[in-house]
């Protein structure tokens, strides 16, 4: 945000040195004002003593923004400062706060002590700069972020358009600070979109141009933080350099075969870190190329659909993730929502990860005891991030020396498995790299209770190290003195309720009630300094004299604390990679067992993935939805599913699915395309048996879904998605349309889902679920050989309908749209009047000939048979007028509409 004029540079000099008139500019002020000038886009946390301030305009957001009360403080050019200030203690959880609402704060620190700038004379400020951009994208705290989804940097790089003007290429790299990932791909203009769907970054870094391209600039301002930057970032010139130095290696060979648009990606990133993180290096792994198509194509609207990480109501409770993660650990958490939310493609990758769960699904024993120990290992990953970044804290050294202890306990016990699985027993090798050493040196420094921030001391165990323990017994040693003397003071004045206190004002002093000031100002040992309404006090010299001895000793044992902080740090980072190697090698562990935990609560099977078009699905249950209903104690009715080809055709088939509302067409749909990313990601899944040739793509849309965030009205976006899917699914993809046509008048609906249907069957040839409530659509199967009709069976009981949740081949002989409202409680008065016009529009529908039944295939429709169903609509409209209930004024309208129906019936 730009700086509205009061805080531009001093008039007099624009580096920022004080004007001559010093009346008017502070010095402090000047240091501030050159700063925030250096950081136009952020807030400046400015660093004054135990608080952070912030003025001008970032004081009067930030009030706003938190809360917090808004003041003034001095003049700046004759206007008054507006001041705001957070303490230093509790600057994390105003930060988070910040951060949320898409602010960016510069943190800027007191580089010195104020006693050193003192000694330069009056006028001198305290050396000050920032040291970090606090940014969404690059977070580190376990205060600011989620311990159980990764927090990604993504930047989006574009190639300059080829003049034949092919689809532009993009590249994506993304890192996660907090962990160290780095992973670049590339892809076409179409996917960026279903990339950053599935990453879900934190914040999302573009060139300037790319940003303000018109028609991206819809898009990037529908994502929550998305940051443009200048050209030099995304300059693939200088991209191998930049990177090649920020890894410390000679060239990019190092990195493998990325392509330059990678490489501009991925140097972006690097970049932003360096300018974020001033100085400090988080633990980056060299970036790791995902080629395009190893995982399953999901676009964002089937993402949102099918509720993979939380529903569309935007709660992680009742999505898939929920339903299925079992993980005991934050690491494990992130990688099972990695997994889930890029299933793979490639049959021998998915089997590998099934091993494992299969390991563990066979051998109780061992997943209990894998998971009690995964339960005692700590965030490996995000402590030697916080460590490496100097963010660390002595907490985060134990949670190394946990993590790690843990892993090499862990691979212990898993060599009992018989058999191992290579994802196992490639983890229980990492599990084993990081040096005994380390923990063990850990172990013997850290104490047993240890404080959140180094700066509080006494993390060092007593016994390690001599030095520390000699200036510890001297400080204490005088602190015990400091009591004698307080006793002695009582005795000599005569004085018993003498106590020697210590405050940050006064440092130590004698205290004693108002009754006994008198008493000890007529000594000359007692120095007065302070009166209070009930209290006086005073110090001597010999309680000074004891005072810097304690005050030198402390500092000293804290300042050898921090070195020997220090020296464990480094020791650390010096086994990183190990380190690194390790935490991934737990979450694996965690993912596989955790799956075949599940496996084994939920009767799951292990599905048969490989390189067919097959899609047998046998028993198939949906996962959220039979949880949900086993805690009421109903039963889920398992359904079965089989779109394979016919011969070896190569094309799926399309099953049509029609059935009364609430009957469980939809759950039925979701179900398999659950099934199917489950069986992908390499978990087991909630059915008898599944054989599922790899789906390459995965398209699900709603019917008149709501979107009316965006401002499209819902049949648009319905038409949109539509169109999406019918120009992009190929015959390796699973397409799940559940009520396409709803949105628009009857007719229109029914002849674009008639439409629709005829294109997967004939151009796409993709497998596909189709649920309808246009029944019209069933005879379609008299023509298409690969469309199957299946509708969900429900029995009518006493007037009422009960619904079996089955499902069986064959088409639904009627919607019980009437039965199905009497349930929702409409009046009975309505419910009676509903069924004698229902009755005479099917009396008037059996009388009309059909016109559909004939239609060629993507042939324009003869204008007889199109003018058939407008008919039929007016003559539907007609029969269903009575005269006799008609008022005067509701006749009128009747006709009116019926002119305007009949007027439409002619021009089409
Ligand atoms: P439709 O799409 O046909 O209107 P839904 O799929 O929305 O119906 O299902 C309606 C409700 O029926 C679901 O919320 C669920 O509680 C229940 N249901 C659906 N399928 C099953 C099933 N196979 N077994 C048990 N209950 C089911
Ligand atoms: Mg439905």
């Amino acid at each position: 945000m730009a700086l509205t004029q009061p805080i531009g540079p001093p008039e007099s000099d624009a580096t920022g040195v004080p004007p001559a008139d010093e009346g008017r500019v502070t010095p402090a002020m000047a240091q501030y004002v050159e700063i925030k000038a250096a950081n136009p886009d952020c807030l400046l946390f400015y660093r004054m003593g135990d608080f952070y301030e912030m003025f001008f305009e970032d004081a009067e957001v930030a009030s706003r923004a938190l809360g917090i009360v808004l003041t003034k403080r001095g003049k700046y050019l004759g206007k008054d400062v507006p001041l705001c200030g957070v303490p230093v203690v509790r600057a994390d959880e105003y930060l988070h706060r910040l951060i949320a609402l898409g602010h960016r704060v510069a943190v800027c620190e007191q580089l010195e002590d104020p006693a050193e700038a003192r000694k330069r004379g009056g006028k001198s400020v305290v050396h000050r700069d920032v040291i970090r951009l606090v940014t969404p994208g690059t977070l580190t705290e376990d205060t600011l972020l989620d311990a159980g989804r990764n927090n990604y940097l993504l930047a989006v790089a574009r190639a300059r358009m080829s003049s034949g003007g092919e689809d532009a290429q993009f590249a994506l790299a993304w890192i996660d600070i907090s962990t160290g990932e780095f992973r670049v791909t590339e892809c076409d203009r179409a996917s960026p979109s279903a990339e950053i769907a599935r990453l879900e970054p934190g914040e999302i870094i573009v060139s300037d141009a790319l940003f303000s391209e018109a028609d991206l600039a819809g898009y990037w301002r529908s994502l929550p933080a998305v940051m443009p930057l200048g050209r030099d970032v995304f300059d693939s010139a200088t991209a191998e350099r930049r990177l090649a130095s920020f890894f410390a290696v000679a060239t990019s060979e190092a990195f493998g075969a990325l392509t330059r648009l990678e490489l501009t990606a991925a140097a972006a990133c690097v970049t932003y870190v360096e300018r974020t993180q001033i100085g400090k290096r988080p633990p980056l792994s060299p970036p790791l190329r995902e080629s395009a198509g190893a995982s399953m194509a999901i676009d964002q609207a089937t993402r949102a659909n099918l509720e993979l990480m939380r529903t569309l109501a935007g709660d992680r409770r009742g999505s898939l993730l929920d339903a299925i993660d079992r993980t005991v650990t934050a690491a494990g958490s992130r990688m099972m929502a990695q997994r889930l939310s890029a299933p793979l493609t490639d049959p021998a990758q998915i089997d590998k990860r099934l091993d494992a769960v299969a390991a563990f699904v066979a051998d109780t024993a061992a997943r209990a005891e894998g998971r009690s120990r995964l339960q005692a290992a700590p965030d490996l990953a995000r402590a030697l991030s916080r460590l490496a970044l100097g963010r660390g804290g002595p907490r985060d050294l134990a949670a190394i020396r946990d993590g790690v202890l843990a892993a090499a306990e862990l691979a212990r016990a898993l060599a009992s498995l018989n058999d191992l699985p290579a994802e196992i027993s490639e983890a229980t090798q990492a599990c084993r790299k990081p040096d005994g050493m380390l923990a063990a040196e850990l172990s013997a420094a850290l104490a047993a209770e240890l404080p959140a921030f180094r700066r509080d001391g006494g993390f060092v165990r007593e016994g390690y190290d001599a030095t520390l323990d000699e200036t510890r017994a001297l400080r204490d040693e005088s602190r015990r003195v400091v009591a004698a003397l307080q006793a002695r003071y009582a005795e000599e004045t005569g004085v018993r309720i003498l106590k020697i206190k210590h405050n940050n004002v006064l440092g130590y002093f004698v205290e004693v009630t108002a009754q006994y000031g008198e008493r000890l100002m007529a000594t000359p040992t007692f120095i007065h300094r302070q009166t209070l309404a009930g209290q006086v006090r005073f110090t001597t010299t010999e309680l000074g004299e004891l005072e810097s001895k304690i005050a030198s000793a402390a500092e000293r044992a804290l300042g050898l604390e921090l070195e020997i902080f220090e020296r464990l740090t480094a020791s650390v980072i010096a086994e990183s990679a190990d380190i690194k190697e390790c935490a991934e090698a737990l979450a694996r562990l965690d993912v596989a067992s955790a799956l075949a935990q599940l496996a084994a609560d939920r009767d799951y099977a292990r599905p048969d993935v490989d390189d067919s078009h097959a899609f047998v699905i046998n028993g198939g249950r949906h996962p959220v939805v039979e949880q949900a209903l086993a805690r009421d104690g109903t039963p889920f009715v398992a359904n079965d599913c089989d779109l394979s080809p016919p011969q070896d055709s190569g094309a799926g088939r399309i099953w049509l699915i029609t059935g009364p509302n609430m009957a469980g067409k939809s759950t039925f749909l979701r179900q398999n395309a659950l099934i199917a990313i489950l069986a992908q990601m390499g978990s087991f899944v909630p059915a008898r048996h599944a054989h599922i040739g790899v789906v390459d793509r995965l398209f699900s849309r709603v019917g008149a879904a709501d979107d009316l965030a965006r401002g499209r009205s819902t049949f648009m976006v319905e038409m949109v998605e539509t169109a999406a899917i019918l120009n992009q699914a190929g015959e390796r993809a699973l397409v799940i349309l559940d009520e396409i046509g709803r949105g628009t008048a009857t007719f229109d609906g029914l002849s674009i889902a008639w439409a629709t249907v005829e294109h997967l069957h004939g151009v796409n040839r993709c497998r596909a679920l189709f649920a309808t409530h246009f029944h019209e659509l069933t005879a379609l199967a008299g023509r298409l050989d690969r469309l199957h009709n299946a509708t969900v069976r429900v029995k009518e009981w006493q007037g009422e309908v009960v619904f079996l949740h089955e499902v069986v081949a064959g088409a639904a002989d009627r919607s019980y749209g009437i039965q199905v409202a009497k349930l929702a409680g409409l009046p009975a008065s309505v419910i009676e009047r509903a069924k004698v016009v229902l009755a005479k529009l099917e009396q008037e529908d059996r009388a009309a000939p059909k016109g559909f039944e004939d239609l060629p295939l993507f042939a324009v429709p003869s204008k007889a048979a199109q003018e058939h169903p407008a008919a039929d609509l007016l003559a539907a409209a007609l029969a269903a007028l009575n005269p006799d209930d008609l008022s005067p004024r509701e006749a009128m309208d009747a006709l009116y509409r019926l002119k305007e129906q009949a007027a439409k019936t002619r021009k089409s």
